[in-house]
């Protein structure tokens, strides 16, 4: 069977294409209750963007603080039953932030219209009802979950998405003028996500002409912003790694992620490493899964004077790395996609536990 993925329905690309965030939702503001709920990046509050948030009177602007932690399944069911109980059911919502918002909107749009906590809902196809009209700006770019039909959230059981159909935004506004404040470390490992999310499609049974097309094209801008001779932080690689974080987002929904996302979801779930620094921290001892790739990496790694810590194994207990060896161990489908349908003979537990041990 072939996969059949919904895209998004609308995308805007463009500077300054913020502005048109009030006239593409004001058709949206007579369904449900009639208010939109806006889920912003804290970063922002006090900032000039804060004054351009298109809010109305009865609508409701809630900022978030993504830094403590990546998005839990408690943070999403307090949120909702927030909101419906001053307001009941807003007409729309909008997320204006990084992976963690892009994340926390999509939830919420679901969550909002299912009853019980988000925590009985992840997984894939396990959501009742189609949830409200939601609208993705990304702030920074890399994760590619502006294009994703996943909202990772982390609960007291397991690290999983809210994944199906419904999940995907009806609407992206791509404004890479948004991106211009991203601090040069974030900048650098979130513009990794992409490129990590590339190598992983492509280095995999999985991969296709169609996976590839993406990919491929994402690579070419990646070598761009990190490598060519315009290299860093400008408006022009702003705009194409906003670009390229969508397109390395689609390459993988036709393929898969491997190894170094297993890893990493490990790092995340025992000692909440950031996803996108947890796949900086793993990629660069991958050379025996992706040796081009990861050669790649290190040229950009000191092209931009990154140093990634080194000797984290040391500090961890046996216990530890048995534990994340087996977080990553049970995500069946990224090995099947790296290693190949026999990757029950070759990867074990111990064997991953050895590569967490070279961190
Ligand atoms: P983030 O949303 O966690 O933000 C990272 C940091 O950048 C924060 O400190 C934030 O305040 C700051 N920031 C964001 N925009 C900024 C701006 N314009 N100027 C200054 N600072 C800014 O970052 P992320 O790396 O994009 O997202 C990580 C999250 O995405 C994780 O929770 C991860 O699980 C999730 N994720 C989801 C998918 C998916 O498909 N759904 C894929 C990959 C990662
Ligand atoms: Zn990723």
């Amino acid at each position: 069977m072939h996969k059949n993925f919904k895209s998004i329905e609308k995308t805007v690309f463009g500077r300054g294409s913020f502005n048109q965030l009030d006239e593409i939702i004001a058709p949206k503001r007579v369904e449900n209750n009639g208010f939109m709920v806006f889920i912003v990046d804290n970063y922002f509050k006090g900032k000039e963007l804060e004054k351009r948030i298109p809010a109305k009177p009865e609508d409701m602007v809630l900022f978030i603080d993504v830094d403590p932690h990546e998005p839990t399944t408690e943070q999403i069911d307090a949120l909702r039953d927030g909101i419906l109980a001053s307001k009941g059911l807003p007409s729309g919502l909008v997320g204006i932030g990084g992976g963690s918002i892009m994340d926390i909107a999509k939830a919420l749009a679901l969550m909002l219209t299912n009853e019980g906590s988000s925590t009985l809902y992840q997984g894939l196809n396990l959501i009742k009802k189609q949830g409200i009209y939601h609208v993705g700006i990304p702030t920074i770019s890399g994760t590619g979950a502006e294009c994703s039909m996943t909202a990772v959230l982390t609960g007291p059981e397991k690290k999983l998405g809210l994944k199906c159909e419904w999940t995907i935004f009806d609407q992206v506004i791509l404004d890479s003028e948004l991106t211009a404040s991203v601090p040069v470390d974030k900048w650098f490992y979130t513009g990794m996500d992409t490129f990590i999310h590339c190598i992983e499609s492509r280095d995999g049974i999985l991969n296709n002409a169609y996976s590839m097309a993406y990919g491929e094209q994402s690579l070419k801008l990646c070598r761009d912003i990190f490598l060519g001779e315009n290299a860093g932080q400008n408006p022009e690689n702003d705009d194409k790694l906003m670009v390229a974080s969508l397109m390395g987002g689609l390459s993988l929904t036709y393929s898969e992620v491997g190894v170094c996302h297993a890893l990493s979801y490990g790092l995340g779930k025992v000692f909440g490493e950031k996803h996108c620094f947890a796949n900086c921290l793993v990629f660069q001892h991958l050379g025996d899964y992706y040796p081009e790739g990861v050669k790649e990496f290190k040229v950009m790694l000191e092209k931009h004077h990154v140093e990634l810590p080194t000797g984290l194994s040391n500090k961890w207990t046996d216990a530890e790395i048995t534990e994340m060896a087996t977080v990553a161990f049970n995500l069946a489908h990224m090995w099947n996609h790296a290693v190949g349908t026999d990757w029950k003979d070759k990867i074990t537990v111990e064997r991953i536990e050895g590569l967490y041990r070279r961190m």
